[in-house]
């Protein structure tokens, strides 16, 4: 029986998961956090659809919060700077305070959707530390409930299914929208 910290910082899980998805991110050009963040980018109206496409929640100049599209539970998020570089030292103090700005309303976001027991915000730096992206810093908020471990344990070894995904992008959604922070148009 793991304890949840384990199977939240495996490293071995990023390398599993780009077996499930192999054209995720290798055949497509640039990072999926830059490409996240410029889905907010396009034409009014195709924002949404591109936005949706790529689980962004949130983008603006600050940076971003996507919807992990592997997530080790329900409403887990990702919070990228706008910058695409490796590691915290490389933003400037400014860019590290606009970042933890975006994690506290992902963390307010979780609450407010998912009212968990608990929360994991950690960050994972290089690839033996358990980063699947090692070209973009990004946070991650995790929320927790006694007993997720154990059934992550059980669902660990079969993909997500993407109706789960979409309807936690839906919920997650609607709930920025309501709270004012949604990305201005
Ligand atoms: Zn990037």
């Amino acid at each position: 029986m793991n304890h949840g910290q384990e199977n939240l910082w495996a490293p071995w899980r990023m390398e599993y998961v780009r077996q499930l998805d192999p054209k995720d991110d290798k055949q497509e050009t640039g990072c999926f956090l830059c490409r996240a963040l410029a889905a907010a980018e396009v034409e009014a109206g195709e924002r949404q659809a591109a936005m949706r496409g790529h689980l962004t929640l949130l983008a603006d100049a600050r940076g971003g919060i996507v919807l992990n599209k592997f997530p080790y539970t329900t409403g887990h998020l990702l919070i990228a700077p706008r910058q695409h570089v490796a590691d915290l030292t490389d933003l400037e103090p400014r860019q590290r305070a606009e970042l933890m700005e975006l994690v506290v309303l992902a963390e307010q976001l979780v609450r407010t959707a998912y009212n968990p027991q608990g929360l994991n915000i950690g960050v994972n730096i290089g690839r033996c530390a358990g980063a699947g992206l090692p070209g973009h810093i990004h946070l991650h908020v995790v929320p927790r409930w006694s007993g997720d471990s154990n059934f992550m344990q059980t669902i660990g070894h079969v993909r997500v299914i993407p109706q789960a995904l979409e309807q936690s992008y839906e919920q997650l959604s609607d709930t920025l929208a309501a709270m004012g922070a949604a990305a201005k148009g």
